[in-house]
């Protein structure tokens, strides 16, 4: 079904306004118009939450959490960045990995069971797009999330081979 981004934007943002303040972490959310995409909101918010639920929890107090929506060339393109605590480049494939995780023992205090990055590679490559990561430890990390858009006047696409996507619940 048609998915609206930066609804779904909107509803992880909301997940993570909690935790961002406990830590007096500036969390906003920029860029552009409604920016639609073909999929599954259920399974594309949760790759979102978890994206900003990193950002979040991987960086200390009083920093920013930024997310932007922007669009080029059919392509939506999503960045969520971070002033944390960042990923050395020999871990930056590895993080995708399920139960990857940098540091467990230090980690352990933050929770977590790693499986986060792998469920956002698998939703992001089941629609289609892609997850990019530029990270310098210590000065912290941005994940850039590339979806193809859906373009005006095709709403309908049945018969495409979307129907995988289909819920009943998930009509928008
Ligand atoms: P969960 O399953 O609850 O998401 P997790 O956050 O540990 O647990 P992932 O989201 O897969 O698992 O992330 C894997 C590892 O990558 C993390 O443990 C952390 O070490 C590192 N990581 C992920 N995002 C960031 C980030 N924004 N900044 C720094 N390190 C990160
Ligand atoms: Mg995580």
């Amino acid at each position: 079904v048609p998915v609206d981004l930066s609804m779904v934007i909107a509803e992880a943002v909301d997940r993570s306004r909690l935790p961002a303040e406990v830590k007096t972490i500036d969390l906003r959310v920029g860029g552009d118009l409604p920016r639609r995409v073909h999929g599954d909101p259920d399974q594309l918010t949760m790759a979102f939450r978890n994206l900003i639920d990193n950002a979040v929890r991987y960086s200390p107090e009083d920093t920013r959490v930024g997310i932007g929506l922007s669009s080029r060339d059919g392509i939506v393109q999503v960045t969520i960045t971070d002033q944390g605590i960042g990923i050395a480049p020999e871990n930056q494939e590895r993080i995708f990995e399920r139960f990857y995780r940098v540091d467990p023992a230090r980690s352990r205090s933050t929770g977590g069971t790693g499986l986060g990055l792998s469920i956002v590679k698998h939703v992001v490559s089941n629609h289609g797009g892609e997850v990019a990561l530029w990270s310098q430890p210590g000065r912290g990390s941005t994940f850039t999330v590339r979806l193809p858009e859906l373009e005006e006047g095709l709403d309908d696409l049945s018969g495409l081979g979307y129907e995988d996507f289909t819920h009943d619940d998930a009509a928008l």
